[in-house]
């Protein structure tokens, strides 16, 4: 080819980064690896192959680890806490920092190990992966340091069990293991069967840095050596990154054990295109969202919704793009697009592209094709209808599929057509187009004309069926640290029983006309379905009056009343603190036949019953207080722009009441999930109800809007079963009762749940404040980066 014949095809020649230090490496290893435990290597009984994806030669023999080798690394783990808790934050911050700087250091061969076990192109791994690994230990370095200051109320959780994917290897691993540390857990990690090399080049940074042996221990294996450190009785969290269908059998496994668990799981992101977009910058935008690592990422821009205006044209673009993209050797650093990370993945690409297009959809592939071998071309697929397989299952390869909208209101539906709700890319020169759509996309990401921007300082995580948690920034910190236990006011003074008699000489005070308490749904008073009451008696047994029995079409019922007031969730902080305090003002109005009505059920001291009704409304004024307050934050990533992390609500939340202190315990329950703007289901003390429903008069007359506080009475405990396997319900709150089950039901739809023995609710540390409003809100993060 002469030079002029390169000039006008302006043709790339190959380009190769050396793989030699990475073969090296491997060399020194006799390609085989052990298990790294308590700061040593272990010899394994089995070993597994590693294959590079792009030749189809073995890399290394990878150490299977069993049961018993994941139950010594934790042992190593619980071992090395009390030491890693001892040097404290600024000790830590050394460690994270020295890790951050040997990534630094070893990155070329970091970057050449990764793209050889996985397929990556090098200019990724150099330009991205690696990069971003480094500032996630620098960034978390800081945290450590600012721990004591910081997160002054919280303490770590102990052994953490990390399982990670194998689309970005080595930054899972700092997203699992920076944070982890910088709170001062130890860390059992278990890297995917099909890409672990990385892990045990970092083990060995690890041991370079010095770091305290069993304070980070890598297990190899594949899903059955993830089971048992998933099921291990000794670990404290599981923070996990994979499939759906996995996350699922983890929090089943998990369910009741009182582990902490984070679930990154699978997307269909939308990437949405409106007429007025800079259609080239999309089209860039597009390769980078779905191209980008073979289209291997959770959060890849997988669904393409273009306005129908400009569908043509952007196809067009898009096409002549495709044609463009160098699809072949990943070590080659001017490809694009490199090898699919193993042949199975690539067979599941091909059988999911090959069913669409029978179902109807028209494809486009780019005429190079691609090398044979373990390769998969770009891939457009247009004309897809929205319920159709291919716009709702996770294709996980470079296969973009189209559908066009007319309106921004059909964009948001299309958008949140998903069980999905990783992330969203918006594309639109108009400021209030984008900033109109990122709020309604139910998403935990929404990058605004960019997409697949990570960084360390903005958390990370789903919505719905994408999983639960948050990693990175602040957010992601609480996900390894728990609450320390300080209440001053430990239990609320014990209840001080009066004698037999007493509680019923109060009854005849109250009000009497209709002694069967109704449910209320839709801010109505409603007949149970069964069309059975409950007897509720004092503590000798007499009868107070009757609640009705609640059943599971009840609980449709009120599920559907609270979907329905979803205008609350939209209305202003100041507006609902406004309702709060009213709330509380005509609480305040019948405090003593509350008062009356809390000695009544449970036989308490009028001194205890009416501090239970003066907590409860101070506690109404607390969230009023904070309706306004609880406020997101702007973030200042490495790029022109900024991050927003609004607090959304999670939407509808059951809630389960204990039985402690039924007044103040539903009201500590009901007013912080409604100051952020949820809409609640609220299952009241089964052996107590009555505190609740007498608040149907102050909900009443307190101007709060219909279907924002429903309540239903009866078997508690069945009741809030019913909450954790309804589709509707965004989040279970379990106050009483058995986390298991209702923990074990959250799988099927990946709600979130909050299970918890008693709380002092007298105690103003333990009983209110932010972290509350942390589970009554999730972080959604938009980036907006300045537009030139
Ligand atoms: P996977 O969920 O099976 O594997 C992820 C990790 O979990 C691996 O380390 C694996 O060994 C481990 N694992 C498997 N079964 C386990 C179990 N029962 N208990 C504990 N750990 C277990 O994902 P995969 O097989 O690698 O990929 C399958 C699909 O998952 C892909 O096609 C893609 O759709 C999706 N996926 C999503 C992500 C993501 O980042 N969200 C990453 C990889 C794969
Ligand atoms: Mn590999």
């Amino acid at each position: 080819m002469s030079v002029a014949n390169i000039l006008q095809t302006m043709d790339y020649g190959p380009a190769p980064e050396a793989a030699g230090p990475a073969e090296t490496w491997l060399k020194q290893h006799h390609h085989q690896f052990g298990l790294f435990i308590d700061g040593v290597w272990h010899e394994a009984k089995a070993h597994f192959d590693s294959n590079n994806p792009a030749t189809g030669k073995k890399l290394a023999s990878i150490a299977d680890g069993t049961a018993a080798d994941v139950d010594a690394a934790v042992k190593a783990a619980r071992a090395a806490l009390p030491g890693w808790a001892k040097i404290g934050g600024h000790g830590r911050a050394r460690y994270l920092y020295a890790l951050a700087r040997l990534v630094q250091k070893h990155s070329r061969l970091f970057a050449v190990l990764e793209t050889m076990d996985n397929g990556k192109p090098i200019r990724e791994t150099r330009d991205i992966d690696i990069p971003l690994v480094a500032r996630h230990f620098y960034h978390h370095a800081g945290w450590a340091q600012l721990i004591d200051a910081e997160f002054a109320d919280h303490e770590p959780l102990g052994v953490v069990g990390q399982v990670i994917p194998w689309n970005f290897p080595l930054l899972m691993l700092a997203w699992k293991i920076a944070p982890a540390l910088a709170a001062g857990n130890t860390v059992v990690l278990k890297p995917a069967e099909d890409t672990s090399l990385t892990a045990l080049l970092f083990a060995e940074i690890c041991t370079e840095a010095g770091l305290p042996r069993g304070v980070v221990n890598i297990v190899t294996g594949a899903g059955e050596t993830g089971r048992a450190l998933v099921e291990h009785p000794d670990v404290d969290k599981i923070a996990f990154t994979g499939s759906t269908e996995v996350g699922r059998i983890i929090r089943t496994a998990t369910a009741g054990t009182g582990k902490k668990l984070t679930l990154e799981l699978g997307g269909k992101s939308p990437f949405i295109v409106f007429e007025d977009a800079d259609l080239d910058a999309a089209v860039e935008g597009a390769v980078d969202a779905i191209w980008f690592n073979q289209g291997q990422v959770c959060c890849a821009g997988s669904r393409l919704l273009v306005q129908e205006s400009v569908a043509e044209k952007l196809y067009a673009k898009l096409r002549a793009r495709m044609e463009n993209l160098r699809v072949g050797d990943p070590l080659d650093k001017a490809t694009d697009v490199g090898a699919i990370v193993s042949p199975k993945q690539r067979t599941q690409i091909a059988d999911l592209v090959k069913k669409g297009v029978a179902e109807g959809a028209t494809l486009f592939q780019p005429k190079a094709g691609c090398p044979d071998g373990c390769f998969y071309p770009p891939t457009l697929l247009s004309n897809v209808e929205p319920a159709s397989m291919l716009a709702q299952v996770e294709i996980f390869g470079p296969v973009l599929v189209s559908m066009t909208f007319r309106t921004p209101a059909e964009a948001v539906q299309l958008a949140n057509n998903t069980r999905y709700g990783l992330a969203a890319s918006v594309w639109s020169e108009n400021i209030n187009v984008a900033l109109d759509i990122a709020p309604k996309i139910k998403a935990g990401v929404v990058w605004v004309n960019c997409t697949n921007q990570f960084d360390a300082s903005a958390g990370f995580g789903g919505y719905r069926e994408s999983g639960f948690g948050r990693e990175g920034g602040r957010e992601g910190m609480y996900e390894y640290l728990k609450r320390k236990h300080t209440a001053k006011t430990e239990k609320p003074a014990k209840p001080e029983i009066v004698r037999a008699g007493r509680a019923e000489a109060a009854a005849p005070a109250l009000t009497a006309i209709d002694r069967t308490a109704k449910l209320f749904i839709g801010g109505k008073q409603a007949r149970p379905d069964s069309g059975y009451s409950r007897a509720i008696n004092t503590p000798s047994g007499a009868l107070i009056a009757e609640v009705g029995e609640g059943n599971r079409k009840d609980i449709r019922n009120a599920v559907e009343a609270a979907a329905k007031a979803e205008g609350w969730a939209s209305m202003t902080g100041h507006a609902r603190a406004q309702i709060l305090y009213y709330c509380a003002e005509n609480l305040s109005a019948r405090a003593d036949e509350f008062a009356r009505r809390i000695r009544q059920m449970t036989g308490v001291s009028a001194a205890s019953a009416n501090r239970e009704v003066e907590a409860s409304i101070r506690r109404l004024f607390t969230y009023a207080a904070w309706a306004d307050k609880f406020d997101g934050a702007v973030h200042d990533p490495p790029l022109r722009g900024v991050v927003l992390a609004m607090h959304e609500p999670q939407g509808v939340i059951g809630i389960a009441c204990p039985d402690e202190a039924p007044l103040l315990g539903f009201i500590s329950l009901m007013a912080p999930a409604i100051a952020m703007g949820n809409r609640v289901v609220m299952i009241p003390s089964e052996k107590h109800p009555l505190a609740a429903t007498d608040f149907y008069q102050v909900l009443e007359t307190s101007d709060v809007p219909d279907g924002v506080v429903n309540i239903v009475t009866g078997p508690r405990d069945e009741l809030a079963l019913v909450l954790a396997k309804h589709d509707n319900v965004d989040a279970v709150w379990a106050f009483a009762g058995d986390a298991k089950p209702i923990e074990a039901a959250s799988a099927a739809d990946l709600k979130r749940t909050w299970t918890s023995g008693p709380v002092p609710w007298f105690d103003n540390h333990e009983g209110e404040g932010r972290h509350f409003l942390r589970h009554a809100t999730q972080v959604k993060n938009i980036w907006i980066p300045y537009g030139a």
